[in-house]
């Protein structure tokens, strides 16, 4: 196994209530030029979490932070207008906080960020700092 010492969580960027199975984003992640989905995990709607990549595989989900990391996606993440937005669902978020604490349990020294800590953008659309501060990860 390669070495992790970051968990980078991510919205699909997709609008709220649309329901995306992990087919559609490998779709995507091909179309882009990706050899699969970029992601390791994605928490569906209904807080189904699903494999993408395999672990021991370097993801494409974060530039610069790829080959350490860890990167898990919910599906979601921009209202009908598609801006930001905290779309996740009660159940999405109860499975997020369980893999988190999963995923952190098995990389203890991974530290926990959103995408919007390492890029210019809004991803995840919410606060992940104030989240793990929450669940005390
Ligand atoms: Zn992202």
């Amino acid at each position: 196994m390669r070495a992790i010492d970051e968990i980078i969580v991510h919205c699909t960027a997709t609008p709220e209530g649309r329901n995306i199975s992990v087919e559609d984003i490998t779709r995507w992640h091909i179309d882009r030029g990706f050899t699969t989905i970029g992601y390791h995990y994605v928490v569906l709607l209904d807080g189904t979490i699903e494999r993408g990549r395999p672990e021991e595989q370097v993801g494409a989900h974060c530039k610069g932070h790829n080959s350490r990391s860890i990167g898990v996606a919910y599906v979601g993440g921009c209202d009908k207008a598609m801006r930001p937005k905290d779309t996740r669902t009660v159940r999405q978020r109860a499975s997020l906080r369980h893999l988190l604490k999963e995923l952190k349990a098995k990389y203890p020294t991974a530290s926990i960020h959103g995408h919007n800590e390492f890029a210019e953008k809004a991803c995840p659309s919410f606060d992940v700092k104030k989240m793990i501060k929450e669940i005390r990860l």
